[in-house]
């Protein structure tokens, strides 16, 4: 094999999803719903796939209703007016815009910062590139750091991780797995350093309708002079429920996204044209009610608030000290109360050994946190799991039973 295709064939998803179906274990593991999308996206999709030209190939930056249906939507939330020929891609799930946009600006020997916890595939995608990854945490701060907002960036810190060879920084907002949704003034900070050392700033916004007690979602490309440089990524998977469909945007401006269209005219060419129209049919009426109490990511939001307020009860009545996420559907736990050991012959991080243990003894999938730090900063997040808990409500119930069972 090529080197790009070597150091990183250990996949986390593979390993755990496999693990959750080998064991049949109550699945909180892999970041999904395990209920539908809203009925009126199946209807369009139904309906769509009756048209003949819906079943061929569309344009390749995007098919044009759906581009135009994102522009609309966006042009509000960002306050300016986008045009959807030039500043929107969309492309296989967020996973594939995020690598158009690594592979897109990155060459060999440039410096890519990443804030952690990041989303894992963001290493393996710089490393592919040949690109070097520089690790700046959000910290704990406060007693227990009981809440997502305690953990915050280090503006000393941050800016030391800035070079002249830095290129790009990713942000993931709202965060997966700790759930922080960044403060203007956090953002602010990011932008101006970004400013200041000419850095592309990738935002990886894919649950940013998921946030909760009355908490904004402040989008970095709406900061003075950062539309220029920033690409905003969302995910239909996460917007609607439908994960299964993988399809990703971003946007930004020309200059950018015309690379970004670029490595994906060459890569896949265009996404599949029955999934973007029915999405844009979607998007059109969600548009129409957005900010609404019956549109549909105001709904998901609020129905996952109570089930983030029901777990956060659960975790803590079984002894587990959970971080209440301002936003996304994962809850991270510190497990350090349970005093749980293993062996001490197996080097694997702790967390890996609690989940896999939890997981195959317990009959409860949950995911390793520490996947989503650089080495040096596993040790913040070692005794700690994260739950999905996107889930249906009976699903819940039955992992709560099984954790009131042990735990
Ligand atoms: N970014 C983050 C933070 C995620 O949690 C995920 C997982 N869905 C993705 C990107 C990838 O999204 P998609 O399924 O649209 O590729
Ligand atoms: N984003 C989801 C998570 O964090 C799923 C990731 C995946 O399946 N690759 O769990």
């Amino acid at each position: 094999p090529a080197k790009r295709a070597t150091g990183h064939g250990k996949n986390l998803w593979v390993e755990f999803v496999a693990l959750a179906m080998e064991t049949k274990a109550i699945n909180l593991g892999q970041g999904m719903p395990d209920f539908g999308p809203p009925q009126h996206l199946i209807d369009a999709l139904c309906d769509c796939s009756q048209e003949a030209k819906n079943n061929q190939y569309t344009r390749s930056q995007g098919h044009v209703r759906l581009v135009t249906a994102l522009a609309n939507m966006y042009s509000r939330l960002m306050g300016r007016q986008l045009n959807p020929m030039t500043d929107v891609v969309v492309s296989m799930g967020a996973y594939s815009i995020l690598s158009h946009a690594i592979n897109a600006f990155l060459e060999e020997g440039d410096e890519i910062i990443l804030v952690e916890p990041f989303f894992d595939c963001y290493q393996p995608m710089a490393k592919i590139a040949g690109a070097k990854t520089v690790f700046v945490p959000l910290r704990p701060q406060g007693q227990y750091a009981g809440h997502s907002k305690d953990w915050v960036l280090d503006p000393g810190e941050l800016e030391a991780a800035f070079s002249p060879k830095t290129k790009m920084i990713i942000v993931n907002n709202p965060n997966n797995p700790l759930g922080k949704l960044f403060t203007t003034e956090e953002l602010t900070v990011v932008a101006e350093l970004c400013k200041r050392y000419d850095v592309i700033c990738l935002m990886d916004e894919v649950y940013e309708w998921l946030t909760y007690s009355g908490t904004k979602h402040v989008r970095m490309a709406t900061l003075p002079g950062m539309w220029e440089r920033t690409i905003t990524v969302g995910s239909a998977g996460k917007t609607f429920s439908a994960t299964g469909w993988k399809m990703g945007w971003g946007i930004g401006p020309e200059h950018l996204v015309k690379h970004m269209q670029t490595m994906h005219a060459n890569t896949g060419y265009c996404y599949p044209t029955l999934l973007q129209e029915a999405v844009a049919r979607a998007l059109e009426v969600e548009t129409a009610r957005l900010g609404q109490p019956d549109c549909y990511f105001t709904q998901l939001a609020v129905d996952t608030e109570r089930k983030r307020d029901e777990i956060a009860e659960v975790l803590r009545e079984v002894g587990l000290e959970p971080i209440i996420p301002d936003s996304g559907y994962f809850m991270m736990a510190d497990t350090t109360p349970l005093g749980i050991k293993f062996d001490s012959g197996n080097d694997e991080p702790y967390d890996f050994q609690f989940t896999k243990w939890m997981t195959r003894e317990k009959g409860v999938a949950t995911i390793p946190p520490s996947a989503f730090f650089s080495p040096a900063n596993k040790h913040l997040v070692e005794k700690f799991v994260r739950f999905c808990f996107i889930k249906d409500d009976a699903t819940l119930q039955a992992a709560y039973a099984k954790l009131r069972e042990w735990a």
